[in-house]
């Protein structure tokens, strides 16, 4: 049974202030019901806020990015280790952000990937095509490319199998377009065939597959119906407690 997780991306938002009092009302309002997992991805700067104020609670937090190395002279980045050292469970690997405003590419992505399991963090992988390449009938070959670069690192199969991938299709990220539920669907079973014939059906069946892309708590009951969405990455809702709290609240 696969347990469904509601995660926020804050991207490059926030203050000290504006993340106490978000996370003080997400503490305060979060349902007393266990169905859901909950995480919030702040940027580096203020995971350490989210360490002193998310401890013994029931929501994890976890970095946006990490480096694809484990040390040295890499000025601006952020290490799998040290993601680690402020307590984050898991660690967003390949956001559409990354792989188009900063050029990252499916290789940089899958050593991030198994740098990030060695150290002990849950990857969220996330896979997307872009408008064009979903006009052009691209999805899955663009997905099953941007899967393969993971599948086909020597270490990459155990690292899979120990990430959670969201299906972010790019046309819809803070665009107010969402994918059909059924669109969306279509897609996640059709990653979850492919985890299964290329990794293995064990880790197909256990692996927590979320949709990404203007979810709000007015979308995500029929999209947390489908069979194989496993939760919500969330975006701009997410800076909001109550839509982001709505929307785990929208999983019966
Ligand atoms: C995201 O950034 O991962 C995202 C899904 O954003 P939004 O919910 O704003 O579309």
């Amino acid at each position: 049974m696969r347990k469904t997780l509601i995660a926020g991306n804050w991207k490059m938002n926030g203050s000290q202030a504006a993340i106490d009092q978000l996370l003080s009302s997400l503490k305060a309002s979060l349902p007393e019901r266990d169905n859901v997992d909950w995480a919030v991805f702040p940027p580096s700067t203020y995971i350490a806020q989210a360490q002193s104020m998310l401890e013994g609670s029931r929501i994890a937090w976890g970095g946006q990015n990490v480096c694809e190395h484990p040390e040295g002279a890499y000025t601006g980045e952020v290490s799998a280790s040290m993601l680690v050292d402020f307590g984050c469970k898991y660690v967003i690997i390949g956001h559409s952000e990354r792989r188009h405003i900063y050029n990252e590419t499916n290789e940089q992505i899958a050593e991030k990937i198994v740098i990030a399991v060695e150290a002990g963090l849950t990857p969220v992988i996330c896979v997307g095509e872009t408008q064009a390449q979903f006009e052009s009938e691209m999805t899955r070959e663009v997905i099953r490319t941007q899967l393969d670069a993971v599948i086909n690192h020597p270490e990459g199969k155990e690292a899979i199998s120990r990430s959670v991938i969201a299906y972010e299709p790019v046309w819809a990220i803070g665009t107010g377009l969402t994918a059909t539920p059924e669109l969306a669907q279509d897609v996640h079973i059709r990653i979850r065939s492919y985890i299964s014939e290329n990794v293995g059906k064990k880790v197909a069946d256990s692996m927590q597959i979320l949709y990404g892309g203007s979810v709000k708590p007015d979308n995500a009951t029929n999209l947390l119906a489908q069979p194989d969405i496993d939760g919500c990455l969330v975006g701009g809702a997410s800076l909001d407690p109550t839509k982001f709290i709505g929307i785990g609240k929208c999983k019966n």
